[in-house]
């Protein structure tokens, strides 16, 4: 039977997952689990790149992540979900891709200026900066070639493809180029229509949240700024609700219809807002159905990021000492030394027992 290829992906444990994620990445997920070999990592360390002041709420997060997994269809059975802090390898991984990349290449990166805008931030950390190339070692830690992720992460995948192909050239192969693989709605945008849909931002629709909570957060949502009464012609691109409605409202007839009607100034906000409120509590029950299931079963979140990180953690264990064979960095390894040194200095009592090395004997 001819190996699986595989796949890596993963999210920040910042909070729950959302509409956004579900479009962009989760989606491509579920579907591909049979027909590559997958892991999903939680990135704990990524979140410090941005809120290292207090990583308290990160536990929780990690917790209620697995959950959001479990609840759209990832199966641990057939994928191993762990949490990146775990496999500590990636960390020496990641130091040794370091030298590969120049800074101003890292400063190109469209993300960070988008996170230092969304953020205020003057400057950024070292952590901060460097954040792609620790996502490059996370994805090549297991040699990952396909990484279905949203279009944000898309210039993060590139320089991941350009660090394996520097290691591969001036080391020899080791790695494959990973192929970034974006969802059927690239960038799903938040409620306030100005950013994208973000778990940090406070524009979210969370795949947790309950009936009345979409409901509340739908009808507050940004429409078209330029359209005062319901009678005035309104804008369907670039309208979040109009968004949300083609990505998961399943009545596209309905969709159109609305569409038609809203850029006549035949119909309300109001209206158009309901029924998406009902679209997306419809598409969310069963997700809500799923979670309840998993979160009513203790020790199941745990046991899962257990078994996951130690299966990721011999990934990892595997892939440096490729890449340290391959750098010629191989050497003074545990169990390789022609002369190995005994773990620590006998005792005298040893030493006593020890009667023909008696000339090396401790004097009494
Ligand atoms: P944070 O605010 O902490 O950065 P986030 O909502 O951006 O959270 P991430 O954990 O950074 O989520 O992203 C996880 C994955 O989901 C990535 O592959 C990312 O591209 C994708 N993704 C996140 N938000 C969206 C979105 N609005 N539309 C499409 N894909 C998205
Ligand atoms: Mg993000």
């Amino acid at each position: 039977m001819a190996t699986k290829g595989r796949l890596l992906t993963g999210d920040r444990p910042t909070g729950p997952l959302h509409l956004g994620h579900f479009v962009g990445t989760l989606e491509n997920r579920v579907r591909l689990q049979d027909e590559y070999e997958c892991y999903f990592i939680i990135a704990d360390l990524h979140v410090l790149t941005t809120a290292y002041e207090d990583p308290a709420a990160v536990e929780g997060n990690i917790r209620e992540l697995v959950l959001d997994y479990l609840s759209v269809g990832i199966d641990p059975d057939k994928s191993t979900v762990y949490v990146q802090s775990l496999v500590p390898q990636v960390a020496e991984i990641a130091l040794l891709f370091g030298m590969l990349v120049s800074v101003p290449r890292l400063q190109r990166i469209p993300t960070l200026k988008d996170v230092m805008r969304d953020l205020k931030l003057e400057t950024a950390s070292l952590g901060l900066l460097s954040y792609p190339v620790l996502q490059s070692a996370d994805i090549l830690m297991v040699r990952g070639e396909v990484v279905p992720v949203g279009k944000d992460q898309v210039s993060h995948v590139e320089l991941t493809r350009e660090i394996a192909r520097r290691f591969n050239g001036l080391y020899g192969e080791v790695f494959p180029e990973a192929q970034a693989l974006v969802g059927r709605v690239p960038t799903l945008p938040g409620t306030d229509g100005k950013r994208k849909m973000s778990k940090s931002l406070g524009n979210a629709i969370f795949l947790s949240d309950d009936e009345k909570t979409v409901e509340r957060r739908v009808m507050s949502m940004f429409t078209d700024p330029t359209r005062l009464r319901a009678t005035d012609p309104g804008h369907v691109r670039g309208n979040p609700v109009f968004a949300y409605h083609d990505a998961f409202n399943p009545d596209q007839t309905e969709v159109t219809s609305l569409k038609r009607r809203y850029r006549a100034g035949k119909v309300g906000d109001v209206e158009v807002k309901r029924k998406l409120a009902q679209a997306l509590n419809t598409f969310l029950t069963p997700i809500r159905e799923h979670r309840a299931e998993f979160a009513a079963q203790p020790d199941l979140v745990e046991s899962i990021i257990r078994d996951g990180s130690s299966r990721a953690r011999a990934e990892a264990e595997e892939t440096l000492r490729s890449m340290k064979h391959a750098m010629k960095l191989d050497y003074f390894r545990e169990g390789t030394a022609s002369k190995a040194k005994p773990d620590s200095l006998p005792t005298f009592e040893e030493l006593d027992g020890n009667r023909p090395t008696r000339k090396f004997r401790i004097r009494e």
